[in-house]
């Protein structure tokens, strides 16, 4: 793939306060953009200057929600050098969206050279402070002007750049949640399993009793019985039970996170049970009362690994392991953040070189 690059004449002054970034603020000077139109297949891939884009007011995306998105990050290693965690993963995802939304599919290698080729315009961006990364969304987007439902002819495939703060600024701290029982965010056969806004606008009145009740996140039941447990706003969640690690299977409603299966297997890799499986909210209260329920945690790109000190299921509050990180927690955190930085050997073969 050819890729036309346009550097700014006018660069931004980067952040110099890295620790008053804060998340998905702030963009750097350049973006991708790519076109697709019927016929023609992904065509124009370019690096241009960060800005606007002009859009019919038509755009079937405003209307019918035809969209997909993915995130991810690039670190800064002790040595400068820059680096992703398992990239191609997010590529695929990003295809298995597009299947499920009706948009073409974007060649994982030609999403990759993308990457690499705006990071590489983009590098001095990448933050220096332990914890901050350049944060990554590419999306696709449909843009024909077109108010009739169907598919769209015409799309853009993005990506823009931001450079955030580190997520915990004063080590992990246990986030509380409150299990969610009157709306629900997706169900088997819908659009669970994909990163699409449409999942996102849906969680947002849950996610705004939350916080009315002072909890920081969500944690979704199943659609249909309002029972077995789902994910957290943007986590997988885990438990570990008696020893045992347990999160819910995939089966088509909660988001299949690359987090998740990096943490899936680094326990196995340590020899600890493992098992992805159907899980109820009453199994999880009943191992509390039993005192089996020794951690709880949610896994995503943005804060790796965050411990779960409270969760609320109707009146009852459960403190999970006195409100403080549990050691399989830490050691995961430690772990995964310790690859994805540089400091620690890439034992897995999950951290991919810019430009390597
Ligand atoms: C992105 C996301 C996750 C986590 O996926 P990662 O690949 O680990 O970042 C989990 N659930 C939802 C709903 C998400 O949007």
């Amino acid at each position: 793939m050819n890729i036309r690059i346009e550097k700014t004449t006018a660069p931004k002054a980067k952040p110099t306060d890295e620790s008053a970034l804060g998340f998905g603020k702030v963009f750097t000077d350049h973006m991708f953009i790519m076109e697709y139109d019927t016929g023609m297949g992904w065509h124009d891939a370019r690096i241009v200057p960060y800005g606007e884009i002009s859009l019919s007011p038509a755009a079937m995306v405003f209307h019918y929600g035809q969209e997909i998105f993915e995130g991810m990050k690039a670190y800064r290693t002790p040595d400068g050098e820059i680096q992703f965690f398992r990239p191609e993963e997010n590529f695929k995802r990003l295809n298995q969206s597009a299947e499920r939304l009706v948009i073409p599919e974007l060649p994982v290698e030609d999403a990759l050279q993308a990457l690499h080729a705006l990071v590489e315009v983009d590098k001095d961006w990448v933050p220096h402070n332990d914890g901050a990364s350049l944060y990554i969304r590419p999306f696709i987007i449909a843009v024909d002007p077109f108010l009739g439902v169907r598919p769209g002819d015409k799309y853009l495939f993005m990506i823009i750049l931001s450079p955030s703060g580190a997520y915990y600024s004063t080590g992990l701290n246990p986030v509380d949640i409150y299990v969610e029982t009157n709306y629900v965010r997706a169900v088997k056969g819908g659009m669970g399993y994909t990163k699409t806004g449409g999942n996102y606008a849906a969680s947002l009145a849950g996610q705004d009793e939350a916080h009315k009740q002072n909890y920081s996140q969500v944690l979704w039941l199943d659609g249909v019985e309002r029972k077995y447990i789902e994910e957290v706003g943007a986590m997988n969640i885990m438990f570990i039970i008696d020893n045992e690690v347990v999160t819910p299977e995939l089966q088509g409603s909660i988001l299949p996170g690359i987090t998740r299966k990096s943490v899936l297997e680094l326990c196995k890799k340590w020899g600890m049970k493992v098992s992805e499986r159907r899980i109820s909210i009453q199994e999880v209260s009943d191992a509390y009362d039993a005192g089996k329920l020794q951690e709880v945690f949610g896994t995503g790109t943005a804060a790796v690994i965050s411990p779960v000190g409270h969760l609320k299921w109707g009146d009852k509050v459960m403190e999970i392991n006195g409100n403080k990180i549990g050691a399989i927690s830490q050691k995961l955190y430690d772990t995964m953040t310790g690859m994805q930085y540089g400091k620690l050997a890439d034992e897995m073969g999950w951290i991919v070189k810019l430009n390597g």
